[in-house]
């Protein structure tokens, strides 16, 4: 029914108003117990080499099964990130991932890299990549097996300590990935001042492929990175023509419905070949 009036739209708006705080409320009162009950569940979506079979890493995507509904990320991770959760979001989905390639590995599976992504909160914490290596090593996994990720605007926010942040998750032996790059404010700060080992590009470039702005902005961006050294991985790709686009300018990896899906965990490790003998 079309609401005319306007004493009308505001009772039909309040009412969608309420329904949201509601929502938003129910939900805030469940996550402590999700933590506890371990309703957090991580899906791996594949990365790509530029043959486009080869899986060659995968990124970590935190699911929540509420009574038995998976709800995104965007769902809750905004309420994390206001009531002081999201760290503890971070720390839970590295255990899992960490429990999950041990236990690969454990079966013989040849793993590669998951990717993990990290809060501004976490980026913070003074000893993080310290207790990140005791907790490798307790683990007896290699550091190369799970890369972390942080976006762009995140990492400008305070350069000098994301530079200490870097160093010493480089000490410790893992790579860190600038995500979502291209879409702040400071894509240019971020390459001067910090070491990253990969850039993201954001899908916002990939959804620009074919008009002839967004292919010479793709163009030098994968020239930049490969320049200072990094490799380049496409998130978002959608359409066989921006893989073949992204493969022929030299991007390394791809990530996208185009090629799968985020997975859960059975789903993924059908992807993995089996160990051969000798192979770390
Ligand atoms: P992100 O790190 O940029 O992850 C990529 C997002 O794009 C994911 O959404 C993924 O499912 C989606 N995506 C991948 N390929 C395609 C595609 O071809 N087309 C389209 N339309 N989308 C694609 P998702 O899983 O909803 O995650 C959203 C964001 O939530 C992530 O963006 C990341 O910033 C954040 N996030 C997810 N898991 C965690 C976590 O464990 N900790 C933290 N701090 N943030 C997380
Ligand atoms: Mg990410
Ligand atoms: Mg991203
Ligand atoms: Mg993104």
């Amino acid at each position: 029914k079309m609401v005319r009036t306007r004493q009308g739209f505001c009772a039909f708006y309040d009412q969608a108003m309420r329904d949201a705080t509601r929502e938003l409320q129910q939900i805030e009162s469940r996550l402590d117990g999700a933590f506890l009950n371990r309703e957090f569940i991580p899906y791996y979506q594949p990365k790509f080499g530029p043959d486009g079979t080869t899986v060659t890493g995968a990124e970590a995507l935190v699911r929540w099964n509420c009574d038995g509904t998976l709800l995104p990320p965007g769902r809750f991770i905004p309420l994390c990130e206001q009531n002081g959760w999201i760290s503890r979001l971070d720390d839970y989905m590295l255990e899992a991932v960490v429990r999950q390639q041990t236990a690969w590995r454990k079966q013989g599976r040849a793993i590669v890299p998951v990717s993990v992504n990290l809060s501004r909160a976490r980026l913070y914490q003074k000893d993080y990549a310290i207790r990140c290596r005791e907790m490798f090593r307790q683990a007896g996994l290699p550091p190369w097996a799970v890369q972390f990720e942080v976006t762009e605007s995140a990492a400008v926010e305070n350069v000098e300590n994301m530079r200490d942040v870097i160093r010493q998750l480089h000490q410790a032996g893992f790579r860190v990935l600038v995500d979502d790059f291209g879409t702040g404010y400071s894509s240019m700060a971020s390459l001067k001042d910090l070491s990253f080992d990969i850039l993201k590009l954001d899908k916002s470039f990939v959804d620009e492929i074919g008009n002839s702005r967004g292919d010479k902005i793709i163009r030098f961006t994968i020239e930049l990175a490969k320049s200072l050294g990094m490799s380049v991985t496409a998130e978002g790709v959608e359409q066989e023509q921006q893989f073949l686009f992204l493969k022929e300018r030299g991007c390394d990896d791809f990530q996208g419905y185009y090629f799968a899906k985020p997975l859960a965990a059975q789903a993924f490790e059908q992807l993995l070949r089996p160990e051969k003998e000798g192979e770390q």
